[in-house]
């Protein structure tokens, strides 16, 4: 039974907000309505920053029940920086785990291939923990500094309009909710994208297996806590603690072309799993072993577009950026997003969004197209199958590892980007 994440009321139409386009706040300035589709990460990453920023937005979120979706995410100084800022320091201090190092591993004789030091050698350097931690505890603690009735579940988009002077978030079975700005949060199978750019996701030929799984059968991880990529021909498995270091995350791509169903919460069989892991070192299979229940989903990709914004719609997360999930990058972007969008809506002359939206896409389209392509390109290297460019991988991994090489990915500092970027 998945544990659902916060009981939130199901959609009622607000409809003060409506009327709000022609009301003013105390210094008779329009207050700006945006409206956000998507409840995930990045949509509710950006209703935490908008509230803090004094914007009032509002969050369509297709499901019913936020459930436990995902298992584990890992999420890197650059963005824990930015939620410890949103005031969740010591909310995720409470759930998430500190792994010592991500360690890089050969899938049949468990060779170390590489080791990037975490822990509090990561905290001094770059000024914020490194943590791994269950989704659903992510997006409790986002959803604990977002107004219930400002998030509103069972609500589908099915639509998005604009006009020079509006912009519509037509729902599925609902009405139609107008604002001044929509943001598509709304994952790889974005709708809200069409108004940016007219592509559409393709499979990237790999299915991905997720799940959880109780400390107490994969003990002989924990001998250190740290985050473990265990790369093979065509496949990998990562895994991690998660939950306080109560349960273990692990996710396995498997090659199946067949499969187009995306979803985060579809139930796999455990059993192809365990045969396309069959013969992988002892560590790898008796996770898979472990596993009581799996989720099931096949990888979708995107190429990189040159805007974020097309009007009054723009988008965030993977709705604007899809990431291969080889860096644990795609939420963090998601959260830098966040928290650079409201800066920008924050920092716009009134009446002068598509200033703010340039803005906001100029810090982040370079940041986010180089992790994007860096991910496609690691993809491939992580499965490559024995031979010389495999034994290329292994010798210049043991001679990559450190924190160094992170400095531009961990080290950046979004709301600092803002700063020096200027104001609107
Ligand atoms: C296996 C795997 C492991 C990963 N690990 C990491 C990691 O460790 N670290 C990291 O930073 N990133 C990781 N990522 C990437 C990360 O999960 C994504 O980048 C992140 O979830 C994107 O968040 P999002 O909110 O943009 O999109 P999503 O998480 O897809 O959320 C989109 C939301 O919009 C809703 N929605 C969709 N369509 C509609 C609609 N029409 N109407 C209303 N609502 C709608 C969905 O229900 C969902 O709630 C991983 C990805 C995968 C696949």
């Amino acid at each position: 039974m998945p544990e659902v994440v916060k009981p939130c009321s199901l959609f009622r139409h607000d409809e003060d907000w409506d009327k709000r386009s022609s009301t003013t706040d105390g210094n008779d300035m329009p207050q700006m309505r945006v409206a956000v589709a998507g409840a995930g990460i990045a949509g509710l990453a950006l209703a935490a920053a908008l509230r803090r920023a004094g914007i009032d937005c509002h969050v369509y979120e297709q499901a019913e029940h936020l459930t436990e979706v995902g298992a584990g995410v890992q999420v890197a100084p650059n963005a824990t920086r930015l939620l410890h800022q949103l005031g969740l320091r010591d909310r995720l201090r409470g759930v998430a785990v500190v792994p010592q190092a991500i360690e890089m591993r050969r899938w049949d004789d468990g060779r170390r291939l590489q080791r990037t030091p975490l822990g509090s050698l990561c905290r001094s350097r770059f000024g914020a923990p490194y943590y791994t931690m269950r989704r659903a505890d992510l997006l409790t603690s986002l959803l604990s500094v977002v107004p219930p009735d400002r998030v509103h579940l069972g609500a589908r988009l099915a639509a998005v309009t604009q006009s020079a002077d509006e912009a519509r978030l037509h729902l599925s079975d609902g009405p139609t909710v107008t604002a001044d700005l929509v943001v598509g949060a709304d994952g790889i199978h974005s709708i809200a994208r069409e108004q940016i750019v007219a592509d559409r996701p393709r499979p990237s030929g790999q299915t991905l297996y997720r799940g959880l799984v109780p400390v107490e059968r994969v003990r002989f991880l924990l001998t250190e806590i740290r985050v473990q990529s265990w790369l093979g021909p065509d496949q990998h498995l990562v895994c991690y603690p998660v939950s306080s270091g109560r349960q273990v995350s692990f996710e396995a791509t498997m090659s199946a072309s067949d499969r187009r169903e995306e979803s985060w919460s579809a139930r796999g069989d455990v059993a192809p799993l365990a045969a396309a892991y069959a013969g992988w070192h002892p560590d790898v299979t008796r996770v898979i072993d472990a596993a009581e229940t799996i989720t099931r989903s096949a990888l979708h990709d995107r190429e990189s577009i040159e805007r974020l914004s097309s009007g009054r719609v723009a988008v965030i997360g993977d709705a604007a950026h899809p990431m291969a999930p080889i860096q644990a990058q795609g939420a963090n972007q998601a959260i830098e997003d966040a928290v650079v969008l409201a800066a920008c809506l924050a920092d716009a002359r009134p009446g002068d969004l598509s200033a703010a939206l340039r803005r906001y896409e100029g810090i982040r389209l370079p940041r986010t197209t180089r992790i994007q392509q860096q991910s496609r390109a690691n993809a491939e290297t992580f499965h490559l199958v024995n031979g010389q460019a495999r034994h290329r991988r292994d010798t210049s991994a043991q001679t990559a590892s450190g924190l160094d090489r992170h400095e531009w990915l961990f080290g950046y500092d979004a709301e600092q980007a803002t700063t020096t970027s200027g104001s609107a």
